[in-house]
């Protein structure tokens, strides 16, 4: 442990008196707030917290504040299946996005679970006692203290809050202007009537670049290469209908069941008829953007349909923009950064007050906790994914994480659930802890996530690995697993069982 860590007298004394809990969840995102739902309904005795490093519920839709943050996935199926989003809004803004997490806490008294401030650095787990002691920082200072748990739940999401990734750029110190990046936009900032240069054509630049044409003097959103761009309706007509007209449960099933069918298809038809869904993509950015537009040049990706993310433009937004003239696209390389902006391999320079760099994430499991079995660290590279939540060989321990080609919350509802299913197994069977055991040579390892984006690729030292084969396989694919999932036996010959001892007894409190 960092030996910075100060260890308050008071903090020495709740060490002795450590806390223990049922279950330990971590994080207060969507993912933290579904869990602690399930766990509240599904497994009613069980005594659990939620620890959040940062002083608000929300994680991803309170951290990141960028002009125009919103959904580029539904909210029908982004939304708690618990709480359904019933606005004909689908794709809705971040601040009410935070709301609607929060307000979902404060509903089922949820906010009063959650320890706010306290970060988890580090977790041992001890098979002799059958619990982990969780280490945690408190708190500015950083107090140090412990507490322990029979079943550890991560739902710290996938990124380092504390950073964005920002390549390297040659020159970058010589710029004069404001430079930023979309993970940390300055609240001070007043992009109106600057001429801005955002770097990438993620989901955050297409997101962020029409957002800040509305009142900057021109955005150039500057890219390697393209990415693919849909267009579709911000409002869902269906779910406007459907919530006039039907009962209230009857409409959040179809219009929920819709957007979860609609995804899936486009998705399968990417992967079956690429080139098809392809040229459909493509026509249709060349109806937005009129036939003198070079559309291959500028929207024609190397890769086929979703083997990265595709984007969503609302309404069409980024196309209208572009085509009144008040955003560029520059499909093309960074030579350096200058004083007074960028100059492009081209060697066209591009004039910039402001360059953003929306040059993505870094990925980050477990928020970057320590996890120990045994006295043993485990390295999360080496270990296999069982059913998408648990890793070969770390007892008592799940994770959520959504999907890529859907929303989030789908897989990580499907997650809690499952957890849930997995706690009532272990308390009927008067178990007290259970590992996923790996030792079938014929199920070859594979990166757990078939996806070439940038973010991806720069993490596949640090990310584990799915299996070849069910229940290993980390599936992109909400029927499937809810059926294997919701429906499938957790005691399945993999999930290794111990039960309870005297020592493991004894040591927790009832
Ligand atoms: C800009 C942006 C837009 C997105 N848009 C969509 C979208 O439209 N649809 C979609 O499905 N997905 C989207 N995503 C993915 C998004 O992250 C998920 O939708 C979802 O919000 C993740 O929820 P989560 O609770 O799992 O993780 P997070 O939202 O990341 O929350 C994790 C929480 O855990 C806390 N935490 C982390 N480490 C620790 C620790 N060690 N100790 C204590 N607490 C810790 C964090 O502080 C945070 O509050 C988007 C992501 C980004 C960055």
């Amino acid at each position: 442990m960092d030996d910075s860590i100060q260890q308050s007298p008071e903090m020495a004394d709740m060490l002795d008196a450590m806390d223990h809990l049922d279950v330990l969840v971590v994080g207060a995102g969507v993912s933290g707030i579904d869990a602690a739902y399930r766990l509240q309904t599904e497994c009613p005795g069980k005594g659990f917290a939620i620890l959040e490093a940062r002083d608000a519920i929300g994680g991803t839709w309170d951290l990141f504040r960028f002009p125009g943050i919103r959904s580029d996935s539904d909210m029908h199926t982004l939304g708690f299946p618990f709480r359904p989003w019933r606005g004909d809004q689908s794709i809705l803004d971040g601040p009410s996005i935070r709301r609607y997490i929060s307000e979902t806490a404060e509903q089922f008294g949820i906010d009063r679970l959650i320890r706010f401030g306290q970060r988890v650095v580090r977790a041992s787990w001890s098979s002799a006692d059958a619990r982990w002691t969780v280490e945690v920082e408190s708190g500015p200072d950083r107090y140090q203290h412990r507490l322990t748990c029979d079943f550890l739940y991560m739902c710290s999401g996938y990124y380092d809050y504390a950073q964005g990734y920002m390549p390297d750029f040659p020159g970058i110190a010589r710029f004069k202007g404001q430079l930023v990046h979309p993970q940390h936009w300055p609240e001070t900032l007043d992009h109106a009537g600057k001429r801005i240069v955002v770097i990438g054509s993620g989901a955050t630049a297409v997101t962020l670049v029409p957002a800040l044409a509305k009142t900057a003097a021109h955005v150039t959103m500057v890219q390697r290469s393209p990415s693919y761009i849909v267009s579709r309706p911000a409002k869902d007509a269906l779910a406007g209908w459907a919530h006039r007209i039907l009962p209230q449960g009857l409409a959040d099933a179809i219009v929920r069941w819709k957007d979860v069918l609609m995804g899936a298809i486009t998705y399968s038809l990417s992967k079956k008829r690429p080139r098809l869904v392809r040229r459909v993509i493509l026509n249709a950015v060349r109806r937005n953007l009129g036939p003198d537009y070079d559309v291959e040049k500028d929207f024609a990706p190397v890769y086929p349909p979703w083997d990265q993310r595709v984007c969503l433009a609302p309404d069409g937004d980024l196309f209208t923009q572009i085509r009144v003239g008040r955003v560029s696209v520059a499909t093309d390389e960074i030579d350096s950064f200058t004083e007074t902006g960028i100059r492009l391999r081209s060697g066209a320079e591009l004039v910039a007050d402001i360059i953003v760099s929306a040059t993505g994430l870094v990925l980050k499991l477990m928020g970057g906790m320590e996890i120990v079995v045994d006295g043993v660290p485990v390295n999360l590279a080496d270990r296999l994914v069982y059913k998408g939540m648990m890793f070969s060989g770390v007892p008592n321990l799940a994770m959520a994480f959504g999907y890529i080609n859907a929303s989030w919350t789908l897989r990580c509802d499907l997650t809690a659930r499952t957890v849930c299913r997995l706690l009532n197994h272990m308390d009927r069977h008067r178990y007290a802890s259970c590992a996923p055991r790996h030792g079938d040579a014929t199920i070859r390892k594979e990166p757990m996530l078939n996806f070439s984006s940038g973010y991806v690729r720069r993490a596949e030292g640090v990310l584990p690995h799915q299996g070849s084969q069910t229940p290993w396989r980390v599936r992109q694919n909400y029927l499937l697993d809810m059926l294997a999932l919701r429906y499938g036996r957790i005691d399945d010959g993999v999930l290794e069982f111990a039960p309870k001892t005297s020592a493991s007894a004894t040591v927790r409190p009832s």
